[in-house]
């Protein structure tokens, strides 16, 4: 599959935010960071916005640990549907056409959901509804974009992995009758 860089931010912007959420309680500051490393123009989260924020966060959350595709493309639509209000083609900053899914000058809260929502269906087209994935390790809640080659990605993190390997040694080896 080959993944289109500029829709990808969203993508990727939308599992950060996510995992986000499952931190213990961020603050206006975490959430503003996150915004500046995905490179959103205007960042300035006030408490109103990260509340809301957060809220939407947790909804992609559940997009992404949704293994059923036909229900993963319904809670997405139901994203898409609050969210992409305007779409239209843009070359800013001398940027390749891309899609934008929401006016310029709307608040930030509007353009983080937008974006998310927007290029998270983009990418689900692509990928055939997958290669969103939640961490195999059950003490893990972590969600992740596949992007790995052959779309098998589990853990999302090569740590969890690790550990996981582990833990299953360790129970298998518990089992052994003694
Ligand atoms: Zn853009
Ligand atoms: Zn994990």
């Amino acid at each position: 599959m080959q993944f289109n860089h500029d829709n990808m931010t969203g993508v990727m912007l939308a599992a950060d935010l996510a995992n986000m959420t499952k931190t213990a309680a961020p603050t206006c500051d975490d959430v503003q960071e996150l915004f500046i490393a995905h490179q959103i123009r205007r960042p300035d989260v006030s408490a109103g916005a990260r509340e809301e924020i957060l809220d939407w966060g947790r909804r992609l959350h559940s997009v992404f640990s949704q293994r059923d595709i036909t229900r993963r493309c319904e809670e997405l639509n139901d994203l898409l549907g609050r969210s992409a209000t305007r779409m239209y083609l843009t070359s800013h900053d001398g940027l390749r056409p891309h899609l934008h899914f929401m006016r310029d000058d709307d608040d930030l809260v509007r353009r983080i959901m937008a974006v998310t929502a927007g290029s998270l269906s983009l990418f689900l087209v692509e990928s055939e509804g997958l290669r969103l994935g939640a961490c195999a390790r059950e003490s893990c809640s972590k969600v992740f974009v596949d992007t790995s080659r052959n779309g098998r990605r589990a853990y999302c993190s090569p740590r969890c992995g690790n550990y996981d390997a582990v833990d299953r040694h360790r129970s298998k080896a518990r089992q052994r009758p003694c």
